[in-house]
């Protein structure tokens, strides 16, 4: 079997359309939707991912803008930035990068913006709304991963589910949107006794650990739905050698999947694309 590519470049051309469709539309009510984004600090990784998110905003007609700080900021100097922006009514995303250099509490900083504008879903408010069956922001990496499993018209209804990784970001969240869906989901981890019995089980699987090729084709089940969120790179001496890739040796697991997505072209334009979905959702229900 060859597994059918999940194409995460053409999905997310097709959100960035319907964002652009609703910016238009609220543009014409008078409404200038709008992300502010903090970026604190030099962190080269978080400048060049502050760069697409402001060239991805501009692109779909959103405004977006950039409050630079730098990496000796005091926590109260930041807090108060938030504050300005919560209080902003022509600010309808806020977005804080992360990492936060060392000395800034992520946790404080996060908890400072209004879950409403919480455009990533990282604030305890929407994270417990997630948990708890409400409306909220969800986080737009697995956001992303539930829009491609509803792109192959996936039912996940009576499946079984693994997510690999547990993080805030990606693996729990992920893991309640497959069971808001009624699939029945295993959570695995680093402490996990064997991981490939549990993935073997799996109609869907999801890596999100950060480790190339850690999964392999003898951990999938055949037919299976592999969604790869990892990023890495090929290291050096290798064919390859700084290529971007996952979690899965996706080589080996196309012949046994039925659906796999790719890294690069995956996970995470789809990624950048929810992050403008969540943003022209915040602008709409806070001007309807
Ligand atoms: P993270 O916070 O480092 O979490 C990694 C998870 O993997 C942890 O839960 C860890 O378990 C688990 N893990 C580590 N080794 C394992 C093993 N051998 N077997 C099973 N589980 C193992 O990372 P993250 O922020 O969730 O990101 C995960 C990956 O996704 C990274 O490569 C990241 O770059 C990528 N990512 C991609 C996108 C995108 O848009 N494509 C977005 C976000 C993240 P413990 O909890 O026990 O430590």
């Amino acid at each position: 079997m060859t597994a059918r590519l999940i194409d995460g470049n053409a999905l997310a051309r097709e959100v960035r359309a319907e964002v652009a469709g609703r910016t238009a539309a609220l543009r014409t009510r008078g409404v200038n939707p709008h992300l502010a984004i903090v970026l604190v600090g030099d962190n080269p990784a978080s400048q060049v991912y502050v760069r697409h998110k402001m060239a991805d905003s501009e692109a779909t007609g959103l405004a977006a803008t950039l409050h630079r700080l730098p990496s000796d900021t005091p926590e109260p100097a930041l807090l108060g930035l938030i504050a300005r922006l919560n209080a902003d009514p022509t600010v309808h995303g806020v977005l804080v990068q992360l990492p936060l250099p060392d000395g800034l509490d992520a946790r404080a900083v996060i908890s400072a913006i209004d879950p409403r504008k919480d455009v990533d879903g990282f604030h305890v408010a929407n994270a417990g709304a997630l948990a708890t069956g409400l409306p909220g922001f969800r986080p737009c990496t697995p956001w992303g991963c539930l829009r491609m499993l509803d792109a192959i018209g996936l039912a996940l209804r009576g499946l079984q589910a693994v997510v690999i990784g547990r993080s805030n970001i990606v693996g729990k969240p992920m893991a309640l949107m497959l069971l808001e869906r009624h699939a029945t989901v295993t959570i695995c981890h680093s402490a996990t006794a064997d991981l490939a019995a549990l993935t073997r089980q799996a109609d869907v699987l999801v890596a999100a650990v950060g480790r190339r090729h850690l999964v392999t084709a003898d951990m999938v089940k055949p037919g299976a739905v592999v969604i790869d969120v990892g990023m890495n790179r090929v290291p050096d001496g290798e064919p390859g050698a700084g290529r971007l890739c996952g979690d899965v040796d996706f080589e080996a697991v196309r012949d046994v999947a039925g659906w796999i997505t790719p890294v690069p072209g995956g996970v995470g334009p789809m990624t950048r694309a929810m992050l403008l979905a969540n943003t022209i959702e915040a602008a709409e229900r806070q001007t309807a």
